[in-house]
């Protein structure tokens, strides 16, 4: 049936965002229990959220009758004393998936145009083409941003550029060098936002807060999220940093309780629990040497990743994605970021990371030689 009316014509050829596979849905497919099944898909955290987080969000059952917070206050007020900011420099979205939203309704008509890298995430082409505006993606260095090829690519209809540091999902990042020099190259009246959705992963990130708290740089916007370190993806809460004026325009745009009860109370606790931070940071760098040791060892390319993810070169990437499901472990076929011979696999913990290699030795010994 076609329907009878007219629908928004940015629609009629905008990709479906598709998410990393639900363990209840992949117990159903292939006929497992759920609680056999691993899933190192979506850059979670495997150690779970803080205890703190649950016991806080347990205090606020009680509380959902109410509405939250639209302005989420205390959340606002600690996070800004935690980063030395004015509550006034931050705006929280239903995940950071939400503040890239934002940007669209703020910035973007079908005349703009966005800059971002090849293999950039998913969501940055999805919202620009949401929006009607041109997306102009620049050839990535080795699977990195090229950064000067970016700042090349901006013209007088450029809005916004994103760049993820580290990357999704190449787990990529710029040196700290090239992105100082970036940030200050791109012209005021373009919009960078910076995602830095992993930068809590990083032993040593580029501090970009003294760009924000300074107020010399209204075009720079910091992206974060509680879903990845903190662990908190189910509750959908990220935030952008930026100058007050410019997140002032991000607010009008933004829905009066996007943020839930349990989410702010969640995301309190989990700011007060920075050991849980530390010990998940560790897990992943052993995670990290783990799956870097045992790649090199079965003789695969695999790209070396700053992130809590790798991503590994396998052959058909969506057969042996299949071929490992059915074993248990969910990881992410990578043919949508035009890397059809690779995987992405979360790294998880000791154990997932062991159950994981296991299914990919098992799979691969099955298949021919990678390609
Ligand atoms: N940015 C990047 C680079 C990501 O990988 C993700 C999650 N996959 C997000 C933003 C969005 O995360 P969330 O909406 O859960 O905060």
């Amino acid at each position: 049936m076609g329907l009878p009316f007219a629908i928004n014509p940015f629609l009629r050829d905008l990709p479906v965002y598709q998410p990393g596979k639900p363990i209840e849905e992949v117990a159903r497919e292939v006929g497992l229990p759920a609680d056999t099944i691993i899933k190192l898909a979506s850059n979670e955290n495997p150690l779970g959220p803080s205890r703190k987080a649950v016991r806080a969000m347990r205090q606020a059952f009680g509380r959902a009758n109410l509405y939250p917070d639209g302005n989420a206050f205390y959340l606002k007020q600690k996070l800004a004393e935690k980063l030395s900011l004015t509550p006034a420099n931050v705006i929280f979205g239903n995940g950071s998936n939400e503040i890239i939203e934002f940007l669209g309704h703020a910035l973007l008509t079908p005349e703009s145009e966005v800059v971002v890298s090849q293999y950039c995430f998913a969501v940055y082409p999805i919202m620009t083409q949401l929006f009607g505006a041109r997306l102009v993606q620049v050839p990535a260095n080795n699977f990195t941003h090229d950064l000067d090829g970016m700042l090349k690519a901006i013209t007088p209809r450029t809005r916004l550029i994103f760049v993820a540091n580290p990357n999704n999902p190449t787990g990529t990042t710029v040196s700290p060098e090239a992105l100082t020099r970036f940030v200050e190259a791109v012209p005021p009246q373009v919009v960078l936002a910076l995602d830095e959705a992993y930068i809590e992963f990083l032993e040593e990130p580029l501090d970009l807060l003294p760009r924000i708290r300074n107020g010399n740089n209204p075009n720079l916007l910091l992206m974060r999220t509680f879903s990845k370190i903190y662990g908190l993806a189910g509750l959908r809460i990220g935030y952008g940093l930026a100058h007050p004026e410019f997140i002032a325009q991000l607010e009008r745009v933004r829905q009066p309780f996007n943020i839930n009860v349990l989410a702010q109370a969640g995301a309190l606790g989990a700011l007060d629990d920075g050991a849980h931070v530390h010990k998940t940071r560790r897990l992943n760098a052993r995670g990290l040497r783990f799956y870097s040791r045992a790649f090199k060892k079965m003789g695969l390319e695999f790209i070396p990743s700053k992130a809590n993810f790798v991503v590994v070169k396998v052959g058909e990437g969506q057969q042996v994605f299949n071929a490992m499901q059915r074993r248990g472990v969910i990881v992410r076929p990578m043919a949508s970021y035009g890397l059809g011979e690779w995987i992405r696999i979360t790294v998880g913990t000791a154990r997932e990371n062991r159950k994981c290699l296991d299914a990919l030795r098992e799979v691969l010994a099955q298949k021919s030689v990678p390609g």
